[in-house]
């Protein structure tokens, strides 16, 4: 079965000589639909550059990226684009809304990019907010919304669609602990329709929410754990929740 999204043997290496920073060194990663991945490490142990490259924002010095079975170096940088858009949603931690538009325009923005007529959109984009509870909020703009609401809005915005994979970056980093958790429950309502999430996080008691956790120092996978046989730190943490 093919993996929604499979990273195969990436290095990374930023700067030059003295300079060099090995972000990533033969990392591979598979997350099947329907399947959330947490990544942990300290800062600097190559996270987020494993997001980029995941959703083609950057290529990889050696390996490979496929989403949904397709391998992103064999695809023109056009295709790749348009793979990006419809099929990758990212959410970062700074939310990354448009302080210009409001909430409903935000989570429509990725469908008229991609051709879908305003009004279509529109809808959608209602719809959607309207399923994560923030339907009262659709004609807000950003700096009118509190951060759990922003965030919340950006994960409308990054799953809206035909979404296969979705990259989270650490999505709840700046957010208190209940609407933390309100960003949990949104990411695994989105895996629960099928689509494979990866989310980047500092927080053990989210990552235990994960069916499987990733630990990266110094651009490597040191350590995996998969539910249930995690270490016990993790499992002991919060298991009523577990799935
Ligand atoms: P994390 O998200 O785990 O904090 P990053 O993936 O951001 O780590 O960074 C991994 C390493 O690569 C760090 O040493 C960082 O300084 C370096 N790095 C990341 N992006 C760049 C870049 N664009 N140019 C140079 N170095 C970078
Ligand atoms: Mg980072």
């Amino acid at each position: 079965m093919t993996d929604a999204l499979e990273i195969s043997h990436i290095s990374k290496t930023y700067g030059q000589d003295a300079a060099q920073v090995h972000a990533l060194r033969d990392v591979s990663l598979a997350v099947g639909a329907g399947s959330l991945v947490a990544i942990m490490g300290a800062s600097g142990s190559g996270k987020s550059t494993l997001l980029t490259i995941a959703g083609g924002l950057e290529a990889p010095d050696a390996g490979e990226v496929r989403i949904a079975g397709v391998r992103l170096s064999d695809q023109s940088s056009e295709a790749r684009a348009r793979l990006r858009r419809r099929t990758v949603g990212y959410v970062f931690q700074d939310y990354n809304l448009l302080a210009g538009l409001t909430a409903a325009e935000n989570v429509a923005l990725p469908l008229e990019l991609d051709g879908i007529p305003a009004r279509r959109a529109r809808v959608m984009a209602l719809a959607s907010l309207d399923q994560l509870g923030l339907g009262a909020r659709a004609e807000n703009f950003s700096d009118q919304l509190s951060g759990g609401e922003r965030q919340r809005v950006a994960i409308a915005r990054a799953v809206i669609g035909d979404r296969r994979v979705l990259l989270a970056d650490e999505p709840s980093g700046a957010l208190d602990s209940a609407s933390s958790e309100g960003v949990m429950r949104l990411l695994l309502a989105a895996c629960r329709r099928g689509v494979a999430a990866v989310m980047v996080t500092h927080d053990a008691q989210l990552a235990s929410w994960a069916d499987r956790v990733v630990f990266l120092r110094d651009g490597r996978i040191v350590d995996q754990t998969s539910s249930p046989s995690g270490p016990e730190s993790l499992l002991q943490l919060q298991p009523e929740r577990r799935r």
